[in-house]
């Protein structure tokens, strides 16, 4: 129950009002220590309520401070502006019974309009690291008031190349007391990096049990024998699935326009989001679907970020994601906070290792699922490997310490080095820039 935590009265209020009785684990974990006064590192995925988590100690440490006639009080800094904006209507929602205000500062937004917001001064920023840098170097933004510095998706920012842009703001708030870090991964050295330079001494909260991932999920593959194939497939699942609302990702930007236009022609109501779309664009697509007006929507990776979309409850994935975590990551826009949800990837042959090296890394099997009238030629590899990789699809190669004529093949021979999954459970694909 939220009412055993310590926190301030009108954010017990909120969340009553907003009909939050049970704290998710992550909350669960993290606010105590957060009120304690610890600096934090937690691995939490999406959906699993960690805005929450960080808001709620944060917003009742600044409730419980004389606010200083200085500066800004506390920093957020997250990787993308979907998720900012999001996190600022989840500030909003928690902080409606107090005075507290809290700014936004993303990209494809007004600079002179942004500075004139930084010049009221509020109490906490909400934003992303590149336009804040932009400001700090423009003498708008003054940090050493800062007493809590979040980092959210922290893995993210650092896959997006923000880690120098986070260091430089994260070295302005001098002053802070916390570092509270976020991310949906156990993330590789540089997060290890990161975290030993940020933070003090801080609680390691591990609540991202991968193979535990997304219960409320079904997870199925159906296999496909090329694009053409995908986008039958496609049209019969929107036609013939219970949803709410869909999301299908796709790796590449070109892939996403291809399949829009598909969809559009077939009178999908549907909207597209990647990295060519700008703000209004990407504003006027999040707002459809979030009222209803349109029900589906083809995204790539970064673009779809952070979405929190109530009633998402179909994922599509046109093509299979590039690495495990990407994977966790899209699946995570389903099923959020404990809803149903369904994913299904479209599989064909170039999908194949990469779906069943994710299916090793979350310890899962996915159900296959088959359309009756669209079933292709391609059903999986002939003949696979223990590993449930395809076996024999490639040249063998020989062990010469062993007898040439028994050779018998060890691993498929790779174009680029395999990496062992954090977690340390699989080998996994190298991660490749997002397609976005
Ligand atoms: P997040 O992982 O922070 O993006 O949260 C996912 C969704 O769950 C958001 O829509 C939250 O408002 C909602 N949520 C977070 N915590 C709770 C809770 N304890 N009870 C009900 N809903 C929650």
């Amino acid at each position: 129950m939220f009412a055993e935590f310590a926190l301030h009265e009108r954010l017990l209020k909120a969340l009553a009002e907003l009909g939050f009785t049970e704290p998710t684990p992550v909350q669960a974990a993290a606010i105590p220590l957060a009120l304690e006064g610890h600096d934090l590192r937690a691995t939490a995925q999406t959906g699993s309520g960690k805005t929450a988590a960080f808001l709620l100690p944060l917003l009742h440490r600044l409730l419980g401070e004389e606010k200083p006639r200085g500066d800004v009080r506390s920093l957020i800094l997250l990787p993308t502006r979907e998720l900012a904006q999001q996190t600022l209507k989840e500030f909003e929602r928690f902080a409606q019974f107090t005075f507290l205000k809290a700014g936004l500062i993303t990209g494809g937004e007004d600079f002179k309009v942004q500075a004139a917001m930084l010049r009221k001064i509020p109490d906490v920023l909400i934003g992303t690291p590149g336009r804040l840098m932009e400001h700090l170097d423009a003498g708008n933004l003054i940090l050493r008031d800062v007493q809590v510095l979040v980092l959210d998706e922290a893995d993210r920012m650092l896959d997006m190349g923000f880690a120098e842009d986070v260091t430089r703001l994260a070295g302005e708030c001098a002053n802070r007391r916390n570092t509270w870090l976020f991310s949906a991964t156990t993330g590789g050295g540089a997060l290890r990096e990161m975290t030993g330079q940020l933070l003090k001494s801080p609680k390691h909260l591990m609540l991202n049990q991968v193979a535990e991932l997304n219960e409320n999920v079904r997870q199925q593959i159906i296999t496909a024998d090329d694009p053409a194939h995908k986008e039958k497939l496609i049209h019969w699942l929107l036609a013939n699935e219970t949803y709410q609302k869909a999301i299908i990702f796709t790796n590449t930007r070109a892939q996403a326009d291809r399949l829009y236009g598909h969809l559009v022609a077939a009178e999908v109501k549907v909207f597209v989001l990647h990295g060519d779309k700008d703000q209004k664009e990407r504003k006027l697509a999040i707002e459809r679907l979030k009222q209803g007006g349109v029900k589906v929507l083809v995204a790539t990776d970064v673009a779809a970020r952070g979405l929190d979309i109530d009633g998402l409850d179909l994922v599509i994935n046109f093509d299979m994601p590039r690495s495990g975590d990407e994977y966790v990551h899209r699946i995570g826009r389903t099923g959020r906070a404990g809803g149903d949800g369904l994913a299904i990837s479209l599989i064909c042959h170039t999908d194949w290792n990469l779906m069943s090296s994710i299916e090793r890394y979350l310890k899962q099997r996915f159900e296959r699922r088959v359309i009756k009238g669209l079933k292709g030629h391609y059903q999986g590899p002939k003949n696979l490997k223990a590993s449930g990789k395809a076996a024999g699809s490639k040249k063998k190669k020989t062990d010469k310490k062993a007898d040439p004529k028994k050779a018998a093949p060890k691993r498929a021979p790779k174009a680029k080095p395999s990496l062992v999954s954090q977690d340390g459970l699989a080998p996994l694909k190298r991660r490749k820039p997002a397609g976005e």
